[in-house]
C-alpha cells in the first residue's frame, strides 16, 4: 500500500488535515494507495505560492526557457511512460495499451505546446486616425486546472501544457478517483525545470475545495472539464468576480450512418467509439442513427463486433474494455438498462455482469428505443449504446440536435457534398467524417451548447490562457 502526499511549492507536503483519500483498483476491487487530500488551508498556501512563482520567475523566462523546459517535461514522460501507464490502468481501471497511448499523447502536448510558445502571434493593425495598433498575447496569473477521473493524465496535460506556454502558473486538482499520476507529473515537471510553485497539484475532493478554488481572488481562470452540472457551478461562483471559464462538459454524442457508405466499415469500427474506456468517454458515439434500408445490416454487424470485445484483466495487452471506474459508477448504468428493459426496449446484448470480481459490466446494445427514453436522452457514462433507424435526412437532424448537449459526432457517407452539409447542421464542436477520431493535439477540441465554453488543444487553447492587449502608436 503506497501512500502519497500533495505536490506543492516543488515537494511532496502532507495536508494540513492529514485526511487521506483511498486508492482502489476497479479490477480487483482492493485499495492499493491512499493519497492526501487538500484542505482549504493547503489552497490558500498554493495560491500564494503559484501566484508567486508566477509574478517572480515563470512569466519572466524568456520564450527560449520556457520551450526548453517545457520540451524537457516531454522527454521525462517518455522516460517515465510504462510506470505511469502502470501507474494509470491500476488506477482506473484502464486496459494497458490504452494507458501507453494516453502517456505518449500527454508527452507530445507537452511538445506541441513547447513549440508553440513562440507562435503566440499578435497582429499589427492600422488605425482610422494615424499610427497603429498591435496586439500582445499576455498570461493571465494563477490558472486552476481541474480534470475528470477517465482521462486524468491527457487532459490534465492539455490543460497544464498550454497554460504554463502561456506563462501562467498552475494548480491542478485531479478527480479524487484518479490522483496519481498527475502527482507524477507535478513531480516530472518540477525536475525538469518547472520552477517550484508554477505547477503544483492537489487532490482533493469539490465538495471541501471545489468552492474555495472557484471563487479565489488571485484565481484568474478555471479551466474544468467534467459533469455539466458541476461546470455550471463552477461558472456561477466564477461570475462574483469575472474570472474566466473554460467549461468541458458532458455529451451524447451522434453517429449518422448514411446507406452509401462503407457499411462494413462503420458497422465493425462503430462499437468501439463508444465502447472504448468502457463508455466512460465524453465523446462516446452512443446515438446510432442509421438509414433504414441498411439498418438490419448495420445492427447485426455491430452487435456481432460487439460480441468480439475483449473485456476483462486492464493489465492484459489483449483487453480492450476494462472494468468501470467504481462501485457507484456501474450501479449508476445498471439503472439506465433497467429503465430500457422495464420499458420494453430490446437489450440485443450484453447488459450483465460477468466477472465475480471488479466493476466490470459487458457492453450493452439496446433497440427499439424511443426518443424521449432516458437512456437516449441522458449521458449514460458508461459500456450502452442504442441504435435507432431513420428515413430522412432533415428529420433525422432534428433529432440529432435534440439534445443538450453537443461535443461530438460521426457521420458516415460516400457523398461528399451531404458529409459537409451534415457536418454544417450538426450542432457540435468536433465532428468526424467518416471515422471515430475526436482528440488531435493540433485542432480545438470543445463543445456547443451544454457541452461547453472554450476550446482546449490547438492554437485556440493556448490563446485561451492568455488576455489581449491592445497598444495604440502614435506615428505623427
Ligand atoms: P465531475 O464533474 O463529478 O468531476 C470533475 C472534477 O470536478 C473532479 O476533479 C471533481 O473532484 C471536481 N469537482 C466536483 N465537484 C466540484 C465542485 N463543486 N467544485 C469544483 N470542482 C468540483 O465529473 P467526473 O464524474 O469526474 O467526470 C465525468 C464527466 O466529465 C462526464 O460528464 C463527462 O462527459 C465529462 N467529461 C467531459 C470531457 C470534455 O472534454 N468535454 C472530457 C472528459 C469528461
Amino acid at each position: 500500500m503506497t501512500s502519497t502526499l500533495l505536490f506543492l511549492d516543488g515537494e511532496f507536503r502532507d495536508s494540513s488535515r492529514r485526511k487521506r483519500i483511498p486508492q482502489t483498483n476497479p479490477a480487483t476491487e482492493e485499495v492499493f494507495a491512499d493519497v492526501a487530500a487538500a484542505s482549504v488551508a493547503d489552497l490558500e498556501e498554493a495560491v500564494k505560492g503559484a501566484h508567486r512563482a508566477f509574478t517572480q520567475v515563470w512569466r519572466n523566462l524568456s520564450p527560449r526557457k520556457r520551450t526548453d523546459i517545457l520540451f524537457a517535461v516531454s522527454r521525462r514522460i517518455r522516460e517515465q511512460a510504462e510506470e505511469l501507464a502502470q501507474l494509470e490502468s491500476r488506477n482506473i481501471g484502464k486496459p494497458i495499451s490504452d494507458a501507453r497511448d494516453e502517456i505518449e499523447l500527454g508527452a507530445r502536448i507537452f511538445e506541441y505546446y513547447a513549440g508553440g510558445i513562440t507562435r503566440l502571434f499578435g497582429q499589427t493593425i492600422p488605425v482610422g486616425r494615424g499610427g497603429f495598433d498591435f496586439t500582445l498575447r499576455q498570461p493571465m496569473g494563477v490558472v486552476a486546472a481541474i480534470v475528470p477521473w477517465n482521462f486524468p493524465f491527457p487532459i490534465a496535460c492539455w490543460k497544464a501544457a498550454p497554460a504554463l506556454a502561456a506563462g501562467n502558473t498552475v494548480l491542478l486538482k485531479p478527480a479524487s478517483q484518479s490522483p496519481l499520476t498527475a502527482l507524477e507529473l507535478g513531480r516530472i515537471a518540477f525536475e525538469a525545470g518547472v520552477p517550484a510553485g508554477a505547477l503544483q497539484v492537489m487532490p482533493g475532493t469539490g465538495s471541501e475545495i471545489g468552492d474555495a478554488l472557484a471563487t479565489h481572488p488571485l484565481i484568474r481562470k478555471i479551466s474544468f472539464t467534467g459533469s455539466t452540472s458541476v461546470g455550471a457551478r463552477i461558472m456561477s461562483l466564477a461570475s462574483r468576480d469575472l474570472k474566466r471559464v473554460s467549461l468541458e462538459l458532458g455529451g451524447k454524442s451522434p453517429n449518422i450512418i448514411f446507406a452509401d457508405a462503407d457499411v462494413e466499415q462503420a458497422a465493425s469500427t462503430s462499437p468501439m467509439s463508444v465502447f472504448a474506456n468502457t463508455g466512460q468517454d465524453c465523446c462516446a458515439r452512443s446515438r446510432v442513427f442509421v438509414e433504414r434500408t441498411v439498418y438490419d445490416a448495420f445492427a447485426e454487424k455491430f452487435i456481432a463486433a460487439t460480441r468480439q470485445l475483449q473485456v476483462g484483466d486492464p493489465s492484459s495487452d489483449a483487453t480492450q474494455i476494462g472494468p468501470l471506474v467504481s462501485r457507484g459508477q456501474r450501479e449508476s448504468v445498471e439503472q439506465f438498462i433497467a429503465g430500457a428493459r422495464s420499458a420494453g426496449r430490446s437489450i440485443a446484448c450484453g447488459g450483465t455482469r460477468t466477472h465475480s470480481r471488479g466493476y466490470y459490466l459487458d457492453p450493452t446494445v439496446v433497440l427499439d428505443v424511443e426518443t424521449n427514453d432516458p437512456v437516449w436522452r441522458e449521458e449514460v457514462f458508461g459500456p450502452v449504446v442504442c441504435i435507432r433507424p431513420f428515413d430522412d435526412e432533415s428529420a433525422m437532424l432534428r433529432e440529432v440536435n435534440d439534445s443538450p448537449y453537443g461535443l461530438s459526432g460521426s457521420i458516415w457517407t460516400n457523398d461528399l457534398k451531404r458529409a459537409i452539409r451534415v457536418a454544417r447542421q450538426v450542432e457540435s464542436g468536433v465532428l468526424s467524417i467518416n471515422s471515430h477520431s475526436s482528440v488531435h493535439v493540433e485542432a480545438p477540441f470543445g463543445g456547443f451548447k451544454q457541452s461547453g465554453i472554450g476550446r482546449d488543444l490547438g492554437m485556440a487553447a493556448l490563446e485561451g490562457y492568455t488576455e489581449l492587449k491592445n497598444v495604440y502608436v502614435a506615428e505623427a
